[in-house]
């Protein structure tokens, strides 16, 4: 390992994050570094708190203990956001507003101060919806699709300003499997040209190759920090349906055997 002072800036650094949502505490002690190049993947149980740690890196909702820095830069104006692609788990209920796929994913193109369309944006885009397995579907109106096409629209958004930072947030619930495949191959290539990833999972599935490293929440807090769950283990259902509280605190709350943080 080379020394502190080679390792470049972590794209994502989070210490002692926490929030509460109407006085009850959500999340607690988050301490959270990803790398750049890391494919990290968030699981837990449902309600653990895996959105609500995502929005809350993002800035989407406010921290109420800690800090939080993206590419080194503390949450704000000044944070790098156009070398940040965000899923969010559904789209938005105010989803009335009539636009065509293409103009979604086009729309991913602007940001901030910058009015004008970088040169090729229409090939861009058309490539970003292939990734997703839209190319027959560009000029749909997004709210006649389906809850799952819809979502792959949102996914297209995301990769279109090919970002550094690409955070997920189940983005493959209600696709179907030969979709997903194709998008777990979108994530690789990204993934191979530098792209970081962090991607909210209910189970690993197809992107279990892709994942580097697995961090467990459980009742708002880190459980796990390490190696991913084999896919056994998944199978099983315990790492992350497993929410009754253990007799020996000691205990790992799933079932592969693991170095668990206190
Ligand atoms: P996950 O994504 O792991 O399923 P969430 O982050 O969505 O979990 O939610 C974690 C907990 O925080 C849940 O108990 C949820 O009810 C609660 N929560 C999340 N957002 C809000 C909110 N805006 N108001 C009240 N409670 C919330
Ligand atoms: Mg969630």
């Amino acid at each position: 390992m080379s020394s502190p002072s080679t390792h470049p800036t972590p794209v994502i650094e989070a210490t002692d994050l926490g929030v509460t949502i109407g006085g009850q505490p959500i999340l607690a002690g988050i301490d959270l570094t990803v790398a750049q190049g890391e494919v990290l993947a968030l699981l837990g149980a449902n309600g653990s708190g895996k959105s609500t740690l995502v929005r809350s890196l993002l800035g989407v909702i406010p921290m109420t203990t800690g800090a939080v820095r993206l590419f080194g830069a503390p949450l704000g104006p000044t944070a790098p956001w156009n070398r940040i692609g965000y899923v969010p788990q559904r789209l938005p209920a105010a989803s009335g507003i009539p636009a065509t796929a293409l103009e979604v994913v086009t729309s991913g193109l602007l940001h901030g101060r910058m009015l004008r369309r970088p040169h090729g944006h229409r090939q861009r885009a058309l490539d970003a919806l292939a990734d997703v397995g839209l190319a027959d579907r560009v000029h749909q109106q997004v709210q006649e699709m389906s809850g799952g096409q819809q979502q792959r629209v949102l996914i297209a958004r995301a990769l279109v300003c090919r970002p550094d930072l690409l955070v997920l947030d189940e983005p493959t619930s209600g696709i179907d499997i030969p979709t997903q495949t194709t998008f777990v191959e979108t994530i690789s290539r990204l993934h191979e040209a530098g792209t970081t990833v962090v991607v909210i999972l209910h189970e690993l599935g197809p992107f279990a190759p892709l994942i580097d490293r697995a961090v467990v929440l459980r009742h708002g807090r880190v459980a796990h920090d390490g190696s991913p769950p084999h896919a056994r283990d998944e199978h099983a259902g315990e790492w992350h349906d497993h929410t009754h509280a253990h007799s020996d605190p000691e205990e790992p709350p799933s079932p592969f055997t693991v170095e668990v943080l206190p």
